[in-house]
């Protein structure tokens, strides 16, 4: 089993064969996994791919692992929403929500990386994983990593959301706290990397983590009917995912699974950290690096993105753009998705219905096209941003006539919002 064919360097081409290693010997390039797609495109079809379990490794032979899946084998399959209000809400045709904030099992897409990093580790033999994170990747860590009994050491900035850090340490990881940004996390992993023998998912088996994200965009073009849509928004971070996406939609085309729809890529960042899309917007070369992100999206919030150059390049290959959200836009974004379709976002899913919008409002985005919105993460964890931006709930005594006087001041007074605005 396997269809992987080496690791080659993103920025001079040359190959390494399968190993734990993230960068070019030649020239420190990036390392990304490619395939046999000529064997690949013998054996796979869509009958053979619809026959099998509702998991990301239905796609296996598109995924860097060698054999069966160990971690995760229940990851991905989210489901794709058609979103008939929010349709009439911006007065679009056709809009789908990707709904990764119920993916499983820690409610975010970065199961869907975590999977095919910690099945790859186990692969090489590794007993134990470490990451940097910024929220997100340590509750997928530390939970896959006890299901797959593995040692995890997780590596999170000091000032996160209270329920990205009980999501960690409930299931036995340690969790290290530093004093600085997730910029500052990274470095100091990178110089932990060099030290101990540890698989640290977005470091030393980053190109196989990475990877994992390219499910998000099959399972989107498969839900679709097989067709690729004609706008992709999508959050940024590292701008991995955004990269991922692209590279899907292009071994989907190059394997003959679905047609070339000239898929436009629209790349989403909070206005508080946003070195890829205001570089895409003011049409640089190159992004400047945000020194201190100050943003309630704090799972984007990466100053120094490792893939933002080449986030900057998909995007503007496939004529798309990118787009930014203040804290105040983030939340009336997810306020209308939930008001809407009955979706709690984490902040992440903010960005991407406010940026959304905003592309929309501005004729950027076609009414008429189908639009599809990648909602990365659950709302239940960021619930710090809305504290005082949602109603309160009414509290009465348990009495029917409290009730009925209640019920009748909120009848009188409209107090019901509009969902719509
Ligand atoms: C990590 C994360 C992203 C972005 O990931 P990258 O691949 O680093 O760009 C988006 N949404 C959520 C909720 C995340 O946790
Ligand atoms: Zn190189």
């Amino acid at each position: 089993m396997g269809f992987v064919k080496s690791l080659r360097c993103k920025e001079c081409g040359e190959e390494f064969p399968k190993a734990p290693v993230h960068v070019c010997e030649m020239c420190f390039g990036p390392l990304e996994v490619t395939y046999n797609y000529d064997e690949i495109k013998q054996s796979l079809s869509r009958e053979a791919i619809e026959k099998r379990g509702n998991n990301i490794w239905r796609y296996w032979e598109l995924l860097p692992i060698d054999n069966p899946p160990t971690i995760g084998q229940s990851v991905g399959f989210t489901p794709l929403i058609r979103a008939e209000n929010l349709a009439r809400a911006l007065g679009v045709k056709e809009i789908y929500i990707k709904n990764d904030s119920v993916c499983y099992p820690t409610l975010s897409f970065k199961d869907r990386v975590v999977s095919v990093a910690l099945s790859k580790a186990k692969e090489f033999g590794f007993d134990t994983v470490s990451c940097a994170s910024t929220g997100n990747l340590a509750n997928s860590v530390a939970a896959l990593s006890t299901a797959g009994r593995l040692k995890s050491l997780i590596f999170i900035p000091y000032d996160l959301e209270q329920a990205k850090v009980v999501g960690t340490t409930v299931y036995g990881s340690t969790l290290i706290e530093v004093k600085g940004s997730y910029d500052d996390v990274n470095r100091l992993c990178n110089e932990i990397a060099g030290k101990f023998n540890w698989a640290f998912v977005n470091i030393n088996i980053r190109p196989y983590y990475a990877e994992g994200s390219k499910s998000l965009g099959f399972e989107v073009m498969e839900q679709l009917g097989w067709r690729a849509p004609k706008h992709f928004v999508i959050p940024m971070a590292s701008g991995s995912l955004l990269t991922k996406i692209s590279k899907a939609i292009k071994e989907f085309e190059t394997i003959g699974l679905v047609e070339s729809n000239g898929t436009k890529l629209y790349g989403a960042q909070a206005a508080g950290c946003s070195p890829i899309s205001t570089a895409v917007k003011n049409d640089w070369e190159v992004f400047k690096p945000v020194k201190n992100p100050v943003t309630i999206a704090k799972s984007l919030a990466i100053g120094n993105p490792a893939d933002g150059f080449f986030a900057m390049d998909v995007i503007n290959q496939s004529r798309g753009t990118a787009e930014d959200a203040t804290d105040e836009e983030i939340v009336e974004g997810i306020k209308l998705l939930a008001m809407t379709e009955g979706i709690f976002a984490e902040t992440a899913g903010g960005v991407t219905m406010a940026v959304a919008t905003k592309l929309i409002k501005r004729g950027v985005i076609p009414r008429d096209e189908s639009i599809v919105l990648a909602i990365t993460g659950n709302g239940l964890k960021t619930q710090e941003s809305l504290i005082g931006k949602v109603s309160d709930p009414e509290l009465i005594e348990a009495r029917l006539e409290e009730f009925e006087e209640l019920y009748e001041k909120l009848s009188k007074g409209g107090k019901r919002e509009d969902a719509i605005g």
